[in-house]
């Protein structure tokens, strides 16, 4: 990575448009700035290309300026949602690209564990919460996240969305949107096949994910959990694991 200043963004790609492709805002078109670094490890990450310091060397210090004017420029200028993903965006200072954003029309939605909570979440348009389950092999502390909720301010449009591997993680789901009673909560299946950092997408056993699919739609409607909206990684079932798009 070149040297970088406080102030710069760590990016790990920009690219788009393209669709979003999971929970609250999946289908809309989005341009994505995937920064580099996460404090958590999960042990089915799908982003290592974004979190592991391996791939440092491939992450680029942008200043905001940079980071607005290549959104600009894949844009064509038209306002457009921008989803701010990682790793761990939350540690990133994206608080002047949101406002420059903004001011032109373009929209902002931030995805992340709620282990990092920044000021700025309050201007956003829309956060996504992603607690890791037990799967993950992360513990999420509640306190932090409740920091995050807290700093958001009730401004964002804001939900949970709960990757769900197996009945340990289909029950903390459950606990974590019992917790939240007024957040909009999105189930996903995992994806057990995480990519190397260059896959191009060939790899993903899609009948696999359609199993899991089934089986947690299974839950949720057996359960009478009618609050749980189910949603597949619908770029996964596009493209695979490809990368940038
Ligand atoms: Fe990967 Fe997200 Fe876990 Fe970070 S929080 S290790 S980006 S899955």
């Amino acid at each position: 990575m070149t040297n970088s200043k406080e102030t710069d963004i760590r990016v790990a790609e920009i690219f788009g448009p393209t669709i979003q492709g999971e929970g609250v805002l999946i289908g809309l078109p989005t341009v994505f700035v995937r920064t580099g670094g996460c404090d958590y490890r999960c042990s089915w990450c799908d982003s290592l290309h974004a979190v592991d310091p391996e791939y440092r060397d491939q992450w680029l210090a942008m200043s905001t300026d940079a980071v607005w004017t290549k959104i600009l420029e894949l844009s064509g200028n038209t306002p457009v949602t921008v989803s701010l993903s990682g790793g761990n965006p939350a540690i990133q200072p994206f608080g002047d690209l949101i406002r420059r954003g903004r001011g032109a029309g373009y929209r902002f939605a931030l995805e992340t564990q709620g282990s990092v909570s920044k000021d700025w979440f309050a201007e956003l348009d829309v956060l996504v919460l992603s607690p890791k389950p037990p799967s993950s092999g992360m513990e999420t502390d509640w306190a932090a996240f409740d920091t995050c909720l807290h700093k958001a301010q009730g401004k964002p449009e804001t939900v949970l969305k709960i990757v769900v591997f197996d009945e340990t993680d289909y029950a903390y789901a459950k606990e974590a949107a019992a917790r939240y009673p007024l957040l909009p909560v999105y189930l996903q299946p995992g994806n057990h096949t995480p990519p190397p950092a260059d896959d191009d997408g060939a790899a993903v056993d899609q009948d696999g994910l359609m199993e899991k699919m089934l089986w947690l739609v299974d839950k949720v409607t057996q359960d009478r959990w009618f609050e749980a909206r189910v949603l597949p990684q619908l770029h996964v079932l596009l493209w695979g694991n490809k990368r940038g798009v």
